[in-house]
């Protein structure tokens, strides 16, 4: 079956005269997907012959919602999807005044090992299809009756180890025939696979670009993320640079508060030093608690002096709100849960 959701408009148009039938279809076949249909039949412009066709050829990539959770304290809804062939993926709409910004997966599982992260639990399944990554925008958009304005990619996996259905995502997303979104309404972000920095600053000058930072130094990074013994700390803090020099823009910094690990004064006086002269924004995350992960939140005052640090040395840094915490908050929790309940 061919995967038409993660076709380009222009693979579509190929594949749709390769067909036999008028260019002109591909374009209503594109507007159908990218609003979010679920069936073929629902193409109500498209002549009976041609629905069978798809029907028995294409595959419309469409993922099904297995549970919504709602915040009572915020509204953030958490969407646990199954993909076709039965994987879990989760995606989280949180409301914030600009607008609401959908949090989307790009794996199911992931490789990269973090140690704080509960992601990686059962390693990597496999990749994404970008018309698995879409769709997740699309459902959500459907369910709540509205567009979705912002994209993060900071849900289950690494968006970089699965690059090329990334970067078909981006295009199929920012599509004017399609959904429509800005590039400045797009972020994704890194565990920091060095390689893709700089290409991504290249396909994308105009996507934000984050990177999951979380320590002030190489040893620390070593202790928390597998993904710094391969490419190390200055060497991704050269690409960071070379990423702003690219692209113009201010790079996020991410940076997971744990307590007794990486949230000490001194610690943020050395990340200060670490990170001068890049122009970033160094967004602060209190820890999410993950089942069987022995780390705790730094404490409030903690997180406080460690921004007051940074915003001392000239640094513009926030700490992140916390939405959604009575609903599984952090990143690869409830498909974690819902695996171990099914084993
Ligand atoms: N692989 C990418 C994107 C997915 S994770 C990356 O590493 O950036 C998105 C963000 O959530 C990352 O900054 C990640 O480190 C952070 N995160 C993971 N587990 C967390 C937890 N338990 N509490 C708080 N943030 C967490």
């Amino acid at each position: 079956m061919k995967k038409i959701k993660s076709m380009s408009y222009e693979e579509l148009e190929e594949y749709i005269v390769s067909h036999g039938e008028k260019r002109f279809r591909a374009k209503q076949v594109f507007e159908w997907l990218h609003k979010g249909v679920r069936s073929f039949d629902e193409m109500r412009n498209l002549p009976a012959a041609l629905r069978e066709k798809l029907k028995t050829d294409a595959d419309p990539e469409v993922i099904e919602t297995e549970t919504v959770q709602i915040s009572k304290k915020d509204g953030t809804r958490k969407y646990l999807f199954r993909l076709s062939d039965g994987q879990m993926v989760e995606s989280v709409l949180m409301k914030y005044e600009y607008g609401n910004t959908i949090c989307i997966s790009t794996q199911a599982g992931c490789r990269m090992g973090c140690a704080f992260c509960a992601s990686c639990k059962g390693g990597l399944i496999r990749n994404l299809t970008a018309g698995e990554i879409l769709d997740q925008v699309l459902a959500v958009s459907a369910d709540i009756g509205r567009r979705v304005d912002n994209v993060v990619v900071m849900g289950v996996g690494e968006p970089f180890d699965n690059y090329e259905e990334l970067k078909s995502f981006i295009r199929l997303i920012h599509d004017s025939r399609g959904f429509n979104m800005s590039w400045r309404s797009i972020t994704v972000s890194t565990c920091g696979l060095v390689p893709y920095i700089k290409r991504f600053a290249e396909d994308f000058p105009q996507v934000t670009l984050a990177v999951s930072l979380h320590a002030p130094n190489e040893k620390i990074r070593n202790e928390l993320m597998p993904v710094n013994r391969k490419y190390d700390y200055s060497k991704l803090l050269s690409a960071c640079r070379e990423y702003v020099r690219i692209t113009n823009k201010r790079i996020t910094f991410e940076y997971i508060l744990i307590e007794g690990k990486n949230d000490s004064v001194k610690q943020a006086a050395e990340l200060a030093e670490r990170l001068k002269g890049i122009l970033c924004h160094i967004n602060l995350i209190p820890f999410n608690g993950v089942e069987g992960k022995s780390f705790a939140a730094a404490k409030r005052r903690a997180a406080e002096e460690f921004r007051d640090v940074l915003k001392k040395n000239g640094f513009e840094a926030t700490i992140r709100r916390e939405l959604g915490s009575d609903i599984d908050g952090a990143c690869g929790q409830l498909r974690s849960r819902k695996n171990q309940s099914q084993n």
